[in-house]
């Protein structure tokens, strides 16, 4: 097996045994970079492989002195180009801040740096971390490794991909109604939306300040969690961060506790596709072989998740993206004669149609007259939602259901009908409104070859259950024989 195939933690047992050295994985992957980033398209930017290379020098040179390396060990690391790092552009897939290099790096960043990971490159999304399928990226097309004419998912659909592809070993996704695990889910990997507040959202820019969190994509459990304790943490800077201990969640794996595991029949009605619907409750069941409690419970505001997120986050984002003037930084108009005329010129020709459309949506939520009826009924039915997870919390430990209605959808499919493309987050926007953590696992394939993930959900704050629980159905899915990859 080549290096840029394995996980991290065999990396690091290898490293540790002075066996290969970080030059070696650093050249691995960048040698499946050239072979595979032409067809899959999955980063914006790649740093130049002098510069990588001297990194992964430095590293080892420092371990060969006997020196304390960070968590991260030297590992290639893909970032999603919403988040500001630097010495790269932060495009976010916009043509708003196209040639954008940031003055300062995100706080999830520096973590990576003081972790000794080695950042490869800015991954692909849909702009401005808006969409389902990265197909709104206003820079390029990103294509699903498993199948080059199907999404990768979306909008950390680069971070996916780039595990999928061996690109990476590592990468960080940002998920707002969630986007690092529906991509996850498509692409055959691993993705981590942590309790909100876990993660400095310090630097990354803002979707919808309310629901978004940064997190790990990773090729197995223990590298999410591993990721995840890299970046963790308080952080002044971000107001919404909280202080709270970090266990090292990478060592639950050895548990081997049995869950009650709730399961919410409104997930598994009408619209759920019949090859995932299979899978999922296969997965269920093999828990409940192992020893877990199946529970069947009910999460009764579960119809109104959707129209209620895209009312919150359209809100949040269109006052988020009145900084984008064309005055400050990125796209300004150059035949605007007066003020008015260049903001809504650079605005017009910077933003893409999907991100003006929810400058509208929101904008006309939020205004007098409509506030009530829109804004304020929609942050309504989320306290409803959160009331309905709190209740579940009661009768279980982990709630499980999928991470989405269907696996990948073929590029194209959905994109002249926004609502549809919507319909995609209906399993996922929940984590978010409510603040829990949530993870997507690999449970199985379609018979066409495309991924299926399971979606596990447990309480605020509560990571140590979902990494414990996350552990457990991998383990009974490879012991099973399930064939997930
Ligand atoms: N698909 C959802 C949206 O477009 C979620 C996006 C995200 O998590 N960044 O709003």
């Amino acid at each position: 097996m080549k290096l840029a195939q394995m996980t991290a933690w065999q990396l690091k047992e290898k490293l540790s045994d002075k066996e290969i050295s970080n030059r070696e994985i650093i050249e691995s992957v960048l040698e499946r970079i050239d072979l595979k980033e032409n067809n899959i398209k999955a980063f914006i930017t790649i740093k130049d492989k002098k510069k990588l290379l001297a990194e992964a020098d430095a590293i080892d040179k420092r371990r060969l002195k006997g020196e304390k390396i960070g968590i991260l060990d030297g590992l290639p690391i893909a970032v999603k180009d919403n988040i500001c790092a630097s010495d790269f552009p932060t495009t976010c897939a916009s043509k708003m801040l196209k040639n954008f290099i940031p003055p300062y790096n995100a706080g999830v960043m520096e973590r990576l740096i003081k972790a000794d990971a080695i950042v490869i490159g800015k991954t692909n999304l849909d702009e401005f971390a808006m969409g389902s399928s990265t197909e709104n990226s206003a820079i390029q097309l990103t294509r699903n490794p498993h199948n080059p004419e199907y999404v990768p998912g979306g909008t950390s659909g680069g971070s996916a991909a780039a595990i999928a592809a061996d690109e990476t070993i590592l990468a960080i996704g940002s998920d707002t109604g969630g986007s690092i695990r529906q991509p996850a889910s498509y692409c055959g990997t691993v993705g981590v939306k942590p309790s909100y507040g876990l993660v400095s959202r310090y630097g990354l820019v803002a979707h919808g300040s309310s629901l978004d969190q940064i997190g790990p994509l990773a090729k197995d459990v223990k590298d999410a969690a591993l990721t995840l304790n890299a970046i963790a943490g308080h952080d002044h800077r971000d107001s919404t961060s909280l202080s709270v201990p970090i266990p090292d969640y990478s060592e639950l794996c050895n548990n081997s506790e049995a869950f009650t595991i709730g399961v919410p029949e409104e997930y598994f009605g009408e619209g759920l596709d019949k090859e995932v619907f299979k899978s999922v409750k296969q997965t269920i069941s093999l828990m409940e072989k192992s020893g877990c409690k199946i529970k069947p419970i009910s999460l009764p505001n579960t119809p109104y998740g959707i129209a209620a997120y895209y009312i919150i986050s359209c809100c949040e984002a269109s006052s988020n993206l009145a900084r984008y003037t064309g005055v400050h930084y990125g796209y300004r108009d150059k035949n605007s004669k007066e003020i008015l005329d260049l903001y809504l010129k650079s605005r017009s020709k910077g933003f893409g149609k999907e991100v003006q459309r929810r400058i509208m949506l929101g904008t006309y939520a939020l205004s007098a007259g409509y506030y009530d009826a829109y804004y304020l009924k929609a942050s309504q039915v989320r306290t409803l939602i959160i009331k309905d997870f709190n209740e579940a919390f009661e009768q279980c430990d982990i709630i499980a259901h999928p991470v989405a209605p269907g696996p990948a959808f073929k590029i194209g499919d959905k994109t002249s009908d926004p609502l549809t493309m919507y319909l995609v987050d209906a399993y996922s926007v929940f984590a978010n409104m409510t603040g829990c953590p949530a993870i997507s696992i690999p449970c199985g394939k379609t018979e066409n070859q495309l991924p299926i993930g399971i979606q596990l959900v447990a309480n605020r704050l509560d990571e140590t259950t979902l990494f414990k629980a996350a552990f457990a159905v991998e383990k009974i899915l490879k012991e099973s024989g399930v064939s997930v990859k």
